[in-house]
């Protein structure tokens, strides 16, 4: 699908390129077999804004784990509203009542890497077998986990199958500072939680305030040795390829 002299290539590219500049790349190769994922937070929504008024109609969709905060269902309401476009929201298999029944009540106090496999990584895995290219709002400067990341990846989704998907970081370069202003500069609606000192905002029983030295990531799963839910390390990054 896409070889690795073009993978280094294109990163060389994407170093010097805008964010839209490589949105209108990845719309051109994959159109909408290229879609965002966002929970949400301030890099997603600025690059939704960025693909929306380029017109690259990338269709858009959340994990809703049913866990989110009422806050966080109303902005993905404010934001069909906004972009005119709808969210389409992934879904786990289990009901909260059906995974307290299989598993035990409350199980992201017990065990939240099983909890955000069930919650989280199935349903994307499910979206991503529909995909060719997956668009994110990672930023390089959210945590240590995150800090090398490359604006283009390529991951095994499927090794029987032999199976890649492309995972875009268009946003990788950008401060949390860049983000806001971009923000605040275009109206666009965010998450009313980032007043109040959440500056990385999941469900809601894994989330808190996290302090102005921290990372931003630092209030997610406090008290578990935990950093990601998952989403973002259960497929093997590719790097030597076959050409
Ligand atoms: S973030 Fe917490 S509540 Fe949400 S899926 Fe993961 S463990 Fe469960």
């Amino acid at each position: 699908m896409i070889a690795a002299s073009e993978v280094k290539d294109l990163n060389a590219r994407f170093d010097a390129a805008s964010t839209e500049e490589i949105l209108q790349w990845a719309w051109a190769r994959f159109g909408v077999r290229a879609a965002i994922g966002t929970s949400f937070q301030g890099a997603g929504l600025a690059m939704m804004h960025i693909a929306a008024r380029a017109r690259l109609a990338f269709p858009v969709f959340t994990l809703d784990t049913n866990l989110l905060f009422p806050e966080t269902y109303a902005l993905k309401r404010r934001l069909e509203d906004f972009f005119g476009f709808r969210i389409e929201a992934l879904q786990p298999d289990l009901t909260l009542d059906q995974q307290a029944e299989a598993q035990g009540p409350e199980l992201w106090n017990r065990n939240p890497d099983l909890c955000c496999t069930l919650r989280k990584v199935m349903p994307l895995q499910a979206k991503l077998s529909e995909l060719d290219c997956w668009v994110t709002g990672l930023r390089r400067q959210q945590s240590d986990t995150r800090a090398s990341i490359g604006v283009l990846e390529v991951y095994v989704f499927d090794e029987s199958e032999g199976r890649d998907i492309v995972k875009l970081n268009p946003m990788a370069g950008w401060s949390r500072e860049a983000v806001w202003d971009y923000l605040r500069d275009h109206k666009i609606p965010y998450n009313p939680l980032q007043d109040q000192g959440y500056r990385s905002i999941g469900c809601q029983p894994c989330t808190a305030k996290s302090g102005a030295g921290e990372d931003e990531r630092a209030g997610r799963w406090t008290g578990f040795n935990k950093v990601e839910c998952g989403i973002h390390t259960f497929m093997a990054k590719k790097t030597n390829y076959q050409i």
